[in-house]
């Protein structure tokens, strides 16, 4: 859901400095698949944009020791394939650093866009490498980039700099907030786009993960307000409160739930009432007695 800049690795000498770490049996091969491997390179360029139409090599028939080979090469790093793992985590790492599929989580660990299961060519391709979390690395799994294809490419796909994320926030019967998030049908934004939005937002289950963080913000958000705070607060200044929590989001992606919270929470009708609700009117102390008035109390006139 966020836009990176596809890595600019030399991907072919990347691909002779990890074989050149290898050892015996396994080098060889790798010269020998070289010229095939280059070539497969060639047509996950030329499918850039729609990467589930990049065929795959049936891996069945006494490919074997060629399967293993070219996994061996990620698998088992080398100082060379851990040096351009680590270069690439580093020109791939846009702040706030967060994955780029939910834009919730830290991404610790590199989801192979092309599962290297079934590519094991692409196992060490820079463009072919995303650094996810490891909740959608797992939920990605080998299927997803299956046509249509429910994952979104951040290096390859034109993601819209508008926001399509979006959240509705109303008051239940049961005065609790209840945060809806959703794709926002943009008329501006191709549908195929749109379709693909809303098929990852589904594949990676974004929505409860969502609710459940965006209810935190939430309701951390109002208690903070209300602190200290014992008159009701007027409309504008509620709004004010909102703005100036969307403005430390400003160097968030467009798509972030926080950004998608909070413009929900600014549309929310109910909110002003649901907020005051909870602010505790001053009252008065008793007034202090003076010291004759105590002693009326205590010795009370016979
Ligand atoms: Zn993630």
């Amino acid at each position: 859901m966020r836009q990176d800049a596809s890595p600019k690795n030399n991907v072919f000498s990347d691909f002779r400095k990890i074989r050149a770490g290898k050892n015996g049996r396994r080098r060889r091969i790798l010269r020998q698949l070289e010229p095939w491997v280059f070539e497969r390179f060639m047509a996950f360029w030329r499918n850039l944009s729609s990467p589930e139409n990049v065929a795959k090599r049936d891996w069945s028939k006494r490919a074997g020791a060629s399967h293993e080979a070219l996994l061996h090469c990620y698998t088992s790093r080398t100082d060379t394939s851990a040096a351009i793992l680590g270069g690439l985590a580093d020109v791939t790492r846009p702040e706030p650093f967060r994955c780029p599929y939910c834009l919730m989580r830290q991404p610790k660990t590199w989801d192979h866009f092309l599962a290297k299961e079934d590519f094991p060519e692409f196992a060490t391709l820079a463009p072919n490498l995303v650094r996810a979390c490891s909740t959608c690395n797992h939920k990605k799994l080998r299927h997803w980039t299956d046509a249509p294809r429910r994952v979104i490419n951040p290096y390859h796909d034109p993601i819209p700099t508008d926001a399509l994320l979006w959240c509705d926030v109303t008051v239940s019967q049961q005065n609790r907030l209840k945060l809806t998030y959703y794709i926002f049908r943009d008329p501006q934004v191709p549908d195929a786009t749109l379709d693909l939005f809303e098929r990852h937002f589904e594949a990676f289950e974004l929505q409860s993960d969502m609710k459940a963080e965006g209810a935190t913000a939430a309701s951390s958000f109002i208690k903070e307000i209300i602190a200290l705070r014992n008159a009701p607060l007027s409309a504008e200044e509620l709004d004010e409160k909102i703005v100036a929590k969307l403005t430390g989001f400003e160097e968030f992606p467009a798509n972030s739930w926080e950004i998608a919270t909070f413009e929900g929470l600014r549309d929310c009708n109910g909110l002003l009432d649901f907020v005051n609700a909870l602010v505790t009117p001053y009252q008065e102390p008793p007034p202090r007695l003076k010291r004759s008035e105590i002693k009326a109390k205590l010795m009370p006139k016979s």
